[in-house]
């Protein structure tokens, strides 16, 4: 028997696909782990927002085969940068000509000036290497440095892998004529009722006595193969998790860099208005200077075309940083929505908050060694780690099911 901890993405996935008799054990009442909807008085929320640009077109089917294609949004990717008083298009390197004449010279002198040799060997490095001082120093620092909570320079220099926007020095200057912007990413698909769907599309695959809710796996025998739960004791052949992977760890005993795992936390604020706001084109918004509490806005309204402002709000923080009162920082929140004008005569209806932790894991050169020595001491003992959180990596939707199919695959 294969038991499978987590019921979000990545576990359901690998339930859908083995063909070993399974159990899946999720400590929540829900499956969908951060893929949850929220349906509050007539908005449609998730954890933070959840969307999706699909590479692999068997997956994209797979997960719509069993979804109302009416029901799937192709939404038109627009994106800003509130920098200073003004928005500028995103990628922030690719559109330095939106800026004032000065900071747009600043940021082509640098460009064509990075020093010869100059090291990348941190994220941080990497970004003064590749963009030069001006384009690192207004956004690309400012900006990760209030997502990921953490100075840039312990970061892995592929910290974000293929999710981080590249270009080089030709790509950029093509850009002020012919506008690249639109083919990056151009489009996203999103369900209109959240992005649950596309969590309970892959979970009808699955048998739903399999699927064993507000049960919390606690200890795990790897010599035996004995997994304890609050509920029971199991034995299992192979156990296939996604929960994070040094708590996974921890519940076998696993001696490791405690030092190397760290990670950022995300309070995620959703919000519903009774009217629309004066923002009417971006589905999200980057926000790097610190005089704004959060990191990201993004608008549900424009996504989905409702006529009342539906927003999720993005707050980074350390892994030990205290996230304190949580009222006075949607106060905050709201006094800082209506100095950046994203707000101005609404009124809040309805909101939601919650705290992603961990949210983005912070992949360093430690990290990545013990991971990959710790997954490999696993596996000898049929424990296989999984997932966003399993694999610790960054990733989407899209990788963690990849990620399940190819197991399952390999260990038919
Ligand atoms: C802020 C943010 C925005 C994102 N936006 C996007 C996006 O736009 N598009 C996209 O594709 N991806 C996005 N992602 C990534 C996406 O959320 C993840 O890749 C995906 O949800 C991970 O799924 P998972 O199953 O690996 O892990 P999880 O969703 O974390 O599931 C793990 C499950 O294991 C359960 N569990 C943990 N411990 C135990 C235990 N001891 N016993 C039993 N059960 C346990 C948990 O309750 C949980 O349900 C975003 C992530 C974040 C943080």
């Amino acid at each position: 028997m294969d038991l499978i901890i987590g019921a979000g993405i990545s576990g359901l996935s690998y339930a859908a696909a083995t063909d070993h008799e399974c159990l899946v054990v999720e400590a929540e009442d829900q499956i969908g782990g951060y893929c949850k909807t929220i349906y509050k008085d007539g908005f449609v929320w998730d954890y933070s927002g959840h969307f999706f640009h699909f590479q692999h077109p068997e997956l994209r089917d797979y997960v719509m085969q069993r979804i109302d294609p009416d029901e799937i949004l192709t939404v038109q990717k627009h994106t800003q940068i509130l920098y200073k008083d003004r928005h500028v298009d995103f990628p922030f390197q690719m559109n330095i000509h939106q800026l004032p004449q000065e900071e747009f010279i600043d940021c082509l002198y640098d460009l064509f000036n990075i020093p010869e040799g100059a090291p990348s060997d941190t994220f941080k490095q990497m970004l003064y290497a590749k963009f030069g001082r001006s384009i690192a120093e207004k956004f690309l620092i400012p900006y990760n440095t209030k997502l990921y909570a953490t100075d840039l320079d312990r970061l892995d220099v592929d910290a974000m892998g293929r999710f981080f926007p590249y270009a080089d020095r030709e790509q950029i200057v093509r850009n002020f004529r012919h506008p690249e912007g639109k083919s990056y990413n151009a489009t996203f698909l999103y369900p209109m009722q959240g992005c649950i769907r596309i969590v309970n599309s892959v979970a009808s695959h699955v048998n739903q006595d399999c699927i064993s809710l507000g049960e919390r796996l606690v200890s795990i025998d790897a010599a035996t193969h004995t997994a304890v739960t609050d509920k029971r004791t199991l034995h299992y052949d192979r156990l296939v998790s996604s929960m994070p992977l040094p708590k996974l760890m921890d519940l076998c005993g696993i001696a490791h860099d405690q030092d190397a795992y760290t990670w950022n936390k995300v309070l995620v604020f959703n919000l519903g208005f009774d009217a629309k706001g004066p923002e009417r084109t971006n589905c999200w918004m980057y926000i790097p200077e610190n005089k704004y509490v959060f990191y990201r806005v993004g608008f549900y309204d424009n996504i989905i075309g409702q006529d009342r402002m539906s927003l999720y709000v993005e707050i980074g923080f350390g892994k030990d940083q205290p996230v304190g009162d949580v009222d006075a920082l949607l106060q905050r929140t709201l006094d800082d929505l209506r100095v950046a004008g994203i707000l101005t005569d609404q009124h809040l209806v309805a909101e939601h908050h919650v705290l992603m932790d961990p949210a983005y894991v912070h992949i360093t050169r430690r990290s990545e060694q013990d991971k990959q020595e710790k997954m490999a001491l696993l596996a000898q003992q049929d424990i296989y780690s999984i997932g966003r959180y399993g694999a610790w990596k960054y990733c989407s939707l899209e990788d963690n099911m990849h990620d399940a199919f190819t197991l399952a695959q390999r260990l038919r």
